[in-house]
């Protein structure tokens, strides 16, 4: 038997390919005694009764044939950026009851826009809508009327969207909430920051209501639940989901007034959500 097959021999293994050269090396290297771990953190102990060829194989092996004691596990899973806040804050708030929820809302000082609120003597705004229903629309932000009367979607932008829910006959169970639950100063856009905190809020609400149908309308709500950059007008093409609920994305009722000739295709949307609703009944 030559010297490779007497190392394989030795070490149990089945024959595999060396390359010459490490061979060359094993043989003229001096033997050096080596230590097998057992388990990777504990310390390793002298194995007792291998042979000088035995040693000298592992050391020319280790490089070619992976052992255990080497194995290093993979770093945990590193949640996606924009599921963030998977901390003790995001976290007890997903074990709320709905009680606890608007709480929790009603006196949040996660961000920045608490000051505004409470400097204004504003409120929080919550949502409003049945608990058993069929859809959930999601906007952006309170405005200042949709603050005083603590319910989303008033105004024009709202009877617009009823009326879109109407013609297909759902304009009853339906909830409505938005992304922040204050209201931003100056009709200004949601902000990252405060999207990120408040968003744990209506993951929550969601959960609480299990909704069969969402509907977004904006893209602070997409960006939220979707974790995309696409535009509305790519993303509200096909049927979306979240969390296996089947979700219609689509413009912003408050856009709508201001963009006509997208109320067309938001009517598209509206289409795509009837039929969204009709297969969850099924
Ligand atoms: Fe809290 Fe949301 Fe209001 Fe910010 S917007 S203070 S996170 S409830």
């Amino acid at each position: 038997m030559n010297r490779r097959a007497l190392i394989l021999d030795e070490l149990g293994l089945s024959p595999v390919w060396v390359r010459k050269e490490i061979l060359a090396e094993l043989q003229a290297k001096p033997v050096e005694p080596v230590h097998v771990a057992v388990a990777s953190n504990s310390p390793a102990p002298r194995p007792q009764g291998f042979s000088p060829v035995a040693v000298a194989a592992h050391q020319a092996l280790a490089p070619l044939v992976s052992s255990p004691a080497k194995f290093t596990p993979p770093p945990a899973q590193i949640l996606p950026a924009n599921d963030p806040v998977e901390d003790e804050r995001s976290l007890r708030i997903a074990r709320m009851n709905w009680e606890e929820l608007n709480a929790a809302v009603s006196t949040c000082t996660a961000c920045p826009l608490c000051e505004a609120r409470q400097k204004t003597g504003g409120q929080t705004v919550f949502g409003s809508g049945p608990m058993q229903a069929n859809i959930m629309v999601i906007g952006e932000a309170p405005d200042a009327d949709e603050e005083t009367q603590q319910t989303p979607f008033l105004g024009d932008a709202g009877k617009l969207l009823n009326n879109m829910l109407a013609t297909i006959g759902e304009d009853e169970q339906v909830y409505k909430a938005n992304i922040l639950k204050c209201r931003p100063p100056n009709k200004r856009n949601p902000q990252a920051a405060e999207v990120l905190q408040c968003a744990p809020f209506l993951k929550r609400q969601i959960e609480l209501i299990q909704p069969k149908t969402l509907l977004l309308t904006g893209r602070f709500a997409m960006k939220t639940l979707l974790e995309s950059d696409e535009p509305v007008s790519v993303l509200r093409e096909k049927l979306q989901q979240y969390k296996q609920i089947p979700l219609v994305v689509s413009y912003n009722p408050s856009y709508l007034l201001r963009n006509l000739p997208d109320k067309s295709r938001a009517w598209h949307d509206i289409l795509r959500l009837k039929a969204a609703l009709k297969n969850s009944r099924h």
